[in-house]
């Protein structure tokens, strides 16, 4: 089967010819019709984050239909749409007890991230991996739910926005439509911050009350002028931007870190505790979260934003469409 490798230290991918998966009684053979590329592959192309092993296939918005399945695979039967989660925690840990897979200390499986993801054509997992989909679901407009907004929606549950709460989504894309989308159903006033007008007109149509161009505009004289806000999801997570956040927030405010570019940031905690600013951060999200995402879009509650579909072998041009920020949602890898 066709997949995209990352080697250890290259920039960009490798399209090779590799086995297709083999799986045990308790596995289930997917494949693979859709999986979407997050911003994430860029940091391991950079080597701000390690994957676990290399090559590795990188891929972790990953939809698909069963192909085959083991004998003991009992709650799913062949040719069913799923959609991967893609953590496996130990199942033993606090954490997982909890119902906080993505806190696993000691996680079997992190698909696209310690053990191959999805940009592959077939995949394998374990039934407890997967969600099943409605049937008439739109399995290729799916797929980048499974990062994009069940990241948006952890983060929400961490930062728990209350009605008219102004909060500020710092850097519009995936997980940032996501974002804005979830804030207006918590009945908060979203402001959006992006170097892109285009991005601002989506997330306008999603949404957001006032959008401000960063390119254009002082973001911090801008949203102070306007009052402030309470609440900072960081999309972007370097020292400029967690500066900024700390000057625009409210007294009480939280920030929330979810993107990062791999730098340090100076803050002076004075800064943070004469305003009792908290800083929250959010990895990942839970298996529940997921599944709170697909009710969500099965009930036409939440639009995910995609740029367009592409084939397997154009993964580095979509790659560099995403580092220059060009790409106006997520781009789709579409498989046949
Ligand atoms: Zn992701
Ligand atoms: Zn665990």
């Amino acid at each position: 089967m066709k997949a995209a490798l990352l080697y250890k230290n290259e920039k960009k991918l490798r399209i090779e010819d590799v086995p297709v998966p083999e799986i045990n009684d308790d596995e289930v053979l997917i494949k693979v019709k859709a999986a979407g590329i997050c911003h994430t592959e860029l940091h391991f192309i950079d080597n701000v984050l390690n994957a676990g092993k290399y090559p590795i296939i990188p891929g972790h918005e990953v939809a698909g239909i069963v192909y085959k399945k083991g004998k003991n695979v009992k709650s799913l039967d062949l040719n069913d749409k799923v959609l991967l989660y893609y953590y496996r925690g130990c199942g033993k840990c606090d954490f997982c007890i909890n119902g906080q897979e993505n806190l696993c200390t000691n996680p079997e499986m992190e698909y696209g991230f310690i053990n191959d993801g999805g940009f592959s054509e077939y995949i394998k997992a374990r039934e407890t991996d997967l969600v099943k989909l409605n049937d008439d679901i739109d399995i290729y407009s799916i797929a980048p739910i499974a990062c994009s907004i069940s990241t948006g929606i952890h983060a929400l549950n961490m930062a728990k926005p209350e009605l008219n709460d102004r909060v500020l989504v710092y850097g519009v894309g995936g997980v940032g439509f996501g974002l804005i989308q979830l804030n207006k159903l918590r009945g908060c006033r979203v402001f959006s911050a992006s170097r892109n007008d285009k991005k601002l007109d989506i997330a306008k149509k999603l949404g957001s009350d006032y959008n401000i161009n960063t390119y254009n505009e002082n973001i911090v004289n801008k949203v102070k002028s306007m009052g402030g806000v309470d609440i900072i999801y960081d999309l972007v997570g370097s020292n400029e931007t967690i500066k900024n956040d700390i000057e625009m927030l409210n007294k009480a405010g939280k920030l929330v870190l979810i993107g990062y570019d791999g730098s340090n940031v100076n803050i002076n905690p004075l800064d943070l505790i004469i305003n009792e600013i908290k800083i929250i951060s959010c990895v990942g999200n839970t298996r529940y979260e997921l599944e709170e995402a697909v009710r969500l879009f099965n009930e036409n509650r939440i639009k995910i934003v995609i740029d367009r579909f592409d084939e397997l072998k154009n993964i580095n041009n979509d790659l560099e469409i995403i580092r220059n920020g060009q790409a106006m949602g997520r781009i789709v890898i579409k498989f046949d």
